[in-house]
């Protein structure tokens, strides 16, 4: 064929692909629309699929006569001027792609009354070719009528599901949007019934009685907004509610995201939900959660994906944190699931003999331990009392030292007692190779400083935890006992034909550290699993630098490749510089470092700590 430019029409139906992939997509946008004309009731009827039809009226500000045939413009928008608007955009759409896009593949009847003006307009429009356009009476507000979706793109209804499943989607869309803007109205006909509606009341509670029922509801607890925990970092306020920790599913589609009223898809949000019960629900149950999630505009990049259903976040940990600490909050301070307590030495003695468990009135040590991890942790999770007030006693820190560490046990052992003592509580300990150790602060959010009877000592925590997991993590694997995670949805991750041959090479190695990778095609693999401690960093990233690793193999005097890895690992794993601690997280740190066989250097040889002797300060300050 020889090149030739595409008619109009048919670059729009090409170009609608990517907008309106079914009948749920038409009733996202235009819902979109409503909200941005700032109507407080809007309307969806469809009929049993919303492929013959799907009709939204709305009573918001509406189109001026004037202006009604250029909104079916493509690219023709009221919300932005300019590409630098869509940094800190305030509305749902900016793209003016959605009614181009819909008229394009439908019949479409726009009627609209702007609130200035008296009198109404009409347009009606077939496959993307203007029918009629003509004054007429209306209410203030707007109503589009979408009929015989993708009637001129018969491909494209073959890839319509059955009713029931379009009808779901519909729904989902509609109870997303009435949860995200409790105050205003929505009411939703299928087939001639309504099937959902919200009262506008301005409450989510009633919105999530409404879409979920009652008997979800009961189960969940309210997420409040918490106080910024560090100024550096931009604010964030998260709320909704989410389910107690005994009311869980067998998977996520219970976590409902809205980032700045946009109902998002985010693994890695979802994650830090999931993350929040750790300990609490057994893996492979999930909660149900309606997480919303406001930040300033400027925030988040809403331009990555042509339906917006997937964002950018400029701090993307930032975020995890935050969703992490407030449901995690949420969580414990409202459930009251029976936990063990460790207040004292005496009731501490009591649980560990005798295995009683009781309820306490709030576990804050877990809870200050937990939240100020930013990202979701290793080393800190499993200490539940302050160990500081416990002087030296150090049988009291039910951590690592005595403890298998938590993520070198096997998942099972994790989650099949979720607030059990912790394992091997009694067994010997290892030797101590430091002296005691009591941290006092931390520097510039990477150095650790601790007292010690011979003096100060400055501890770099990455290396140290670098170090302290580098121990662990080869007696484990020694053992053949590395426990592994699977990844949230499997990640495949497109390599060079040279990058996927090295791996190739290494996969069986890789899998006895913990990465099962899969074959996907010539060059592309799936990650379905990796080593446990590696549970919070995204596994693409990190393959790609065990690659980098492998790849370097042949380089004079370099280590072996397994050497490389383990050593990779455990650097990915390890707490990083710039990471603000709690005491107790220091304090853990310094403990289990305490009794590293090598706790002078990090495994790449870097030391740990720089010690000043007590001789050594006097003689600074002249006192000698
Ligand atoms: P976008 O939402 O990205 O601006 P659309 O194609 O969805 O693009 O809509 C084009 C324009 O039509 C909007 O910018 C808005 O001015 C107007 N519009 C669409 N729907 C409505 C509505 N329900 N009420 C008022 N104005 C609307
Ligand atoms: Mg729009």
């Amino acid at each position: 064929m020889p090149i030739k430019i595409l008619s109009d029409t048919v670059a729009a139906q090409i170009a609608a692909g990517e907008v309106v992939e079914r009948p749920a997509s038409v009733v996202k946008e235009l819902i979109e629309n409503s909200l941005d004309a700032g109507a407080t009731s809007i309307t969806v009827e469809v009929d049993n699929s919303g492929s013959k039809l799907v009709r939204i009226s709305d009573n918001g500000y509406g189109i001026p006569a004037g202006e009604i045939e250029l909104a079916l413009h493509r690219h023709a928008t009221s919300k932005i001027d300019d590409v630098e608007d869509i940094y800190h955009i305030e509305t749902l759409g900016f793209r003016g792609e959605a009614l181009h896009s819909i008229a394009s593949v439908s019949r479409l009847v726009l009627t609209s009354r702007s609130r200035d003006e008296d009198m109404g307009a009409r347009i009606k429009v077939d496959g993307g070719q203007v029918m009629d356009v003509r004054g007429v009476g209306a209410p203030s507000g707007t109503v589009i009528e979408v009929r015989d979706l993708f009637y001129n793109v018969p491909a494209r209804r073959k890839f319509l599901k059955s009713e029931a499943t379009e009808r779901r989607h519909i729904t989902t869309v509609v109870t997303n949007y009435a949860m995200a803007y409790p105050d205003v109205r929505f009411q939703l006909l299928t087939g001639g019934r309504e099937t959902f509606n919200s009262p506008g009341s301005g409450e989510l509670a009633d919105v999530i009685v409404a879409s979920m029922g009652l008997d979800v509801f009961r189960e969940m607890v309210e997420i409040l907004p918490l106080p910024p925990h560090r100024p550096d970092l931009p604010p964030i306020e998260v709320y909704g509610y989410s389910s107690i920790p005994g009311f869980t599913r067998s998977n996520r589609a219970g976590i409902i995201l809205f980032v700045n009223g946009r109902a998002i898809n985010d693994q890695r949000v979802t994650y830090a939900v999931v993350q929040a019960y750790h300990t609490l629900i057994p893996s492979g149950r999930y909660p149900s959660s309606v997480i919303l999630v406001e930040m300033p505009a400027d925030e988040v990049d809403v331009n990555v994906h042509p339906t917006k259903a997937e964002v950018r976040f400029r701090s993307p940990d930032a975020v995890f944190s935050a969703v992490q600490r407030a449901v995690r909050r949420a969580v414990i301070d409202q459930s009251e699931a029976p936990r063990l307590r460790y207040d004292d030495s005496q009731e501490y003695e009591t649980a560990r003999n005798n295995r009683v468990y009781s309820t306490p009135q709030s576990d804050s040590s877990q809870l200050a331990f937990d939240l100020e991890v930013d990202s979701p942790g290793r080393f800190s999770k499993e200490v539940r009392r302050d160990a500081s007030e416990s002087g030296d006693d150090e049988d009291y820190y039910p951590h690592y030292e005595t403890a298998t560490p938590p993520h070198l046990r096997t998942e099972k052992q994790v989650v099949d007692h979720p607030e059990a003592i912790p394992e091997g509580l009694g067994r010997p300990q290892r030797p101590r190779t430091l002296p005691i150790l009591r941290a006092i602060g931390q520097i510039n959010a990477t150095y650790i400083v601790a007292e010690g009877p011979a003096g100060m000592y400055l501890v770099d925590q990455h290396a140290a935890h670098e170090r302290i997991l580098f121990e662990e993590f080869l007696a484990a694997y020694h053992g053949q006992n590395i426990a592994v995670q699977q990844t949230l949805e499997t990640s495949v991750v497109t390599l060079s034909p040279v990058q996927a041959r090295h791996l190739e090479e290494f996969q069986d190695l890789l899998a006895e550290i913990g990465f099962t990778i899969e074959p996907f095609g010539t060059n592309d693999f799936a990650v379905r699993t990796v080593p446990a401690i590696l549970s919070d960093r995204n596994p693409e990233s990190v393959l790609q630098l065990l690659l980098q690793d492998i790849e370097s193999r042949n380089a004079p005097g370099s280590l072996t490749v397994e050497e490389k890895i383990l050593r990779r690992v455990c650097k990915s794993a390890a707490v990083k510089a710039g990471q603000v601690l709690s005491h107790k997280e220091m304090d853990s740190l310094l403990r289990q470092l305490e009794r590293c066989e090598n706790p002078h250097t990090c495994p790449h040889g870097r030391p740990t700590m720089i010690h000043m002797s007590n001789n050594q300060l006097e003689k600074e300050f002249g006192r000698t």
